[in-house]
């Protein structure tokens, strides 16, 4: 059984829940945020 990989682009309200919901799940999550911060 392989892990998932996902990469996500946009550390905003919505890449960050997507982030959440696959890494729950076991996935493998890779985020990019173009700004130094992530979304408030
Ligand atoms: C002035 C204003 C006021 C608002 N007020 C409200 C409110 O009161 N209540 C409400 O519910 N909604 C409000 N909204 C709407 C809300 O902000 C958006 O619906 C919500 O932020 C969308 O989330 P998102 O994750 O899709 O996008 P965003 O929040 O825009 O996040 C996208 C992210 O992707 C990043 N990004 C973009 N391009 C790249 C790239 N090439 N590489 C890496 N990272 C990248 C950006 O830096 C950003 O962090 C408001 C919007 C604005 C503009």
């Amino acid at each position: 059984m392989f892990k998932r990989r996902v990469s996500i682009v946009g550390g905003g309200i919505v890449g960050l829940a997507v982030a959440d919901r696959l890494a729950r799940r076991g996935a493998e999550v890779i985020l990019f945020e173009k700004e130094s911060r992530r979304a408030r």
